[in-house]
């Protein structure tokens, strides 16, 4: 982002405090520009992701040969890794250094403490984490887990381990209805209670 400074540079905005009235331009041809500049390399560092080769197009990223093109679509964001530990068990982390740097679980294998969830998966920006689902499981870093489905409807509420955590962490027993079949359920024990 840009504000106008006086001598023309580019500031992470989001990160200062405000505080004085100012002017922060996210769109002008200025920004669109470096926009492009830093897509370039993405685009080079994750060639086979959709979601930066669309974001290359509608900044006009410039083509150039420079750069060596690595593969696939991580860009080592580490936004994974920290979903993964905030919100669930730490199960991956960012592993080697230098243009071998990965995101991997522990020695590439499937990990102990993995439970499925999915949350590395959901905020990736990039499509890199392949997670697939068939109506009973779900496989996710080479580990294939059960899925648990509503006891009254049958939408997917999540990987056995998922629910297993989730409700030792609450003191609790492993959900068995959905957010939705759950507000009923209560509404229906109010209603019978009136
Ligand atoms: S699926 Fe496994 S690695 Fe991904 S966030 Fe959940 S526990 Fe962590």
């Amino acid at each position: 982002m840009q504000y106008p400074t006086g001598a023309g540079q580019f500031t992470f905005i989001a990160r200062k405090t405000i505080i004085r009235e100012c002017e922060v331009y996210t769109e002008s041809e200025k920004i669109r520009r470096q926009r492009g500049l830093i897509l370039t390399l993405l685009r080079k560092k994750a060639p086979e992701s959709e979601e930066i080769k669309a974001l290359c197009d509608r900044y006009q990223a410039p083509v150039v040969d420079r750069f060596v093109v690595d593969q696939g679509k991580c860009i080592l964001c580490g936004l994974c890794v920290k979903a993964c530990g905030e919100l669930s068990v730490g199960a991956i982390s960012t592993v080697n250094r230098g243009v071998i740097k990965e995101i991997a679980t522990p020695f590439h294998e499937p990990s102990s403490v993995c439970v499925g969830c999915g949350s590395c998966a959901y905020v990736c920006p990039t499509g890199a984490i392949e997670m697939e689902e068939t109506e009973s499981t779900r496989t996710i870093w080479g580990k294939t887990f059960s899925l648990i489905h509503c006891a009254r409807c049958d939408k997917i509420l999540g990987t056995r381990e998922e629910l297993e955590t989730a409700a030792r962490r609450a003191g609790r027993e492993p959900e068995v209805l959905c957010e939705d079949c759950r507000r009923k359920q209560m509404a229906e024990v109010f209603r019978y209670k009136k």
